[in-house]
């Protein structure tokens, strides 16, 4: 564990596009020269032995030397180490039951390592922007770290989300128009200095924290990790969190080949399965529809390159489910005892539907290994069900 401060001083905040480095104190959440994506830099993460493990909580801060923030005591609410399930009727699946965490999506993950960095900056006023799970998540973090929150939502979004953010204490702005309206407003909010962008899509710590969902999966599979990872795509957290993790464990000589990620997007809003089927590096431009998906759907990933990448560099793919094949995966879940949101059953409704494309040579009788494990990533009691919604 680290001591005196916590972080290490030689984190910077660094753009590739422009090879330039910025410091964590200066707040940018895009490079000031060229406006390019951040990422961090000046971090090595190791990983803690099995006898530091076998003594540790059951919370993401028990890869504490693999995390560019020292556990924040009072900030923490005990998020990680959520349960690992057999799927509905395929025991060679299994499900990540990330809707299990305090606030109910896997996006706690992320935010408490916002919360952490805005506070060990001393940072007064948080910014976001989300009318979902990870708009919830900082405004939670934000309370329990005692941090002004303030969260742009667009102005259709359900008044039951608007009092979740307002119960949790953040200033919830409605911005009227699309989304990326609600974006450029936040992103405006978040220029005025002494602010924080507690953003998903562009704070690269929030990956650092989301990688944690393939360091316990790792664990919970008994040191390795399953030939595919399923995963939820809009605006790739979950897809570049893993990816950042499965690649540390490599490095780390804890695995010995990257799973392949098969990501998930919603047919009527699948700008990177678009670009993924036509080779190209940038997302495809998509006139976006409406979707019961709504949690990923995002038609312009700011990320978009970087995951195509990393889905390719791992052998993996794109894929897609309409909304009847989510609505039904949705009540076979609840069926089967697990009641996620409705974008929580898109990764079910791709392996259900026979889309992941593995083969029986995949198969690990000799381990026991999952051919494949998915997240349930949002619980089902943030939001009506599918079947209240038209397409
Ligand atoms: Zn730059």
């Amino acid at each position: 564990m680290r001591s005196g401060s916590s972080w290490s001083a030689n984190l910077t905040l660094y753009c590739a596009a422009c090879d330039t480095h910025h410091s964590l104190q200066s707040l940018a959440w895009r490079c000031a020269d060229c406006h390019g994506i951040l990422d961090l830099a000046g971090f090595t993460p190791a990983f803690p032995t099995a006898a530091d493990l076998a003594r540790r909580p059951a919370t993401l801060w028990r890869y504490a030397e693999a995390l560019p923030l020292a556990e924040p005591a009072a900030i923490t609410l005990g998020e990680g180490m959520t349960p690992l399930v057999t799927a509905p009727g395929r025991p060679d699946v299994r499900l990540k039951v990330d809707y299990l965490m305090p606030t109910g999506s896997f996006k706690d993950r992320g935010a408490v390592l916002l919360a952490a960095l805005a506070s060990g900056l001393g940072v007064g006023r948080m910014v976001a922007d989300s009318s979902g799970n990870a708009g919830t998540a900082v405004a939670a973090y934000a309370a329990r770290a005692g941090i002004a929150c303030e969260v742009y939502v667009p102005a259709a979004t359900s008044p039951g989300k608007v009092a979740q953010l307002r119960a949790y204490g953040a200033t919830v702005h409605q911005i009227p128009g699309s989304r990326e309206d609600t974006a450029d407003a936040a992103a405006e909010a978040a220029d005025t200095p002494g602010t924080l962008y507690a953003s998903h899509v562009h704070n690269p710590f929030f990956f650092h924290g989301t990688k944690t969902y393939v360091f316990e999966l790792w664990e919970q599979l008994g040191g390795r990790l399953p030939q595919t990872l399923v995963l939820p795509l809009g605006n790739g957290t979950l897809v570049l969190g893993a990816y950042l993790g499965a690649r540390e464990l490599l490095a780390a000589g804890l695995i010995d080949r990257l799973p392949r990620i098969v990501a998930v997007q919603a047919a009527p809003c699948a700008p990177l399965a678009a670009a993924f089927r036509n080779g190209q590096n940038e997302p495809a431009p998509i006139t976006p529809k409406l979707t019961v998906a709504e949690g990923i759907a995002i038609a312009r990933p700011a990320r978009g390159a970087q995951i195509l990448e990393a889905v390719r560099s791992t052998g993996g793919a794109i894929t897609t489910v309409t909304d009847d094949q989510v609505r039904a995966a949705h009540a076979a879940l609840a069926r089967a005892g697990l009641y996620v949101e409705p974008t929580g059953a898109a990764c079910w409704a791709a392996i259900s539907a026979g889309l992941i494309g593995y083969s029986d040579g995949d198969r690990d009788n000799e381990h026991d290994l999952p051919l494949a494990v998915a997240p349930l990533c949002g619980s089902g009691l943030k939001s009506k069900p599918p079947t209240g919604l038209s397409t």
